[in-house]
């Protein structure tokens, strides 16, 4: 009974792992119960690693967004990959930035 139990502890944390990777905790969690948490974590690593890969940041929002989006989905920005980051607040700034007049 309590190989049972350490078991599914050595399986935690490859639903958590799949948790950070975006993926269903639960499944990956039931997977690696099926087969074996070291196999299914070693999957996951390649198959998460392989998610990023075609994965960017939203300039807008910072939100992951598929490498080939046009809008996000999260704040529906347009996020066309030939389209130029919008100005960040130190750089509006810095070109508004008059200074003090001398007396
Ligand atoms: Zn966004």
């Amino acid at each position: 009974m309590e190989l049972i139990g350490i078991y599914l502890l050595l399986c935690l944390p490859v639903g958590l792992l799949a948790q950070f990777y975006g993926r269903s905790a639960g499944g990956w969690f039931l997977l690696s119960i099926i087969l074996s948490p070291l196999l299914v974590g070693i999957a996951l690593l390649i198959a998460g690693r392989a998610q990023d890969r075609d994965r960017r940041r939203c300039p807008v929002c910072a939100e992951d967004i598929r490498l080939e989006a046009v809008k996000c989905r999260y704040c529906g920005a347009d996020v066309a990959q030939n389209q130029a980051a919008p100005e960040t607040a130190g750089e509006w700034l810095r070109r508004h930035r008059t200074d003090p007049p001398t007396p």
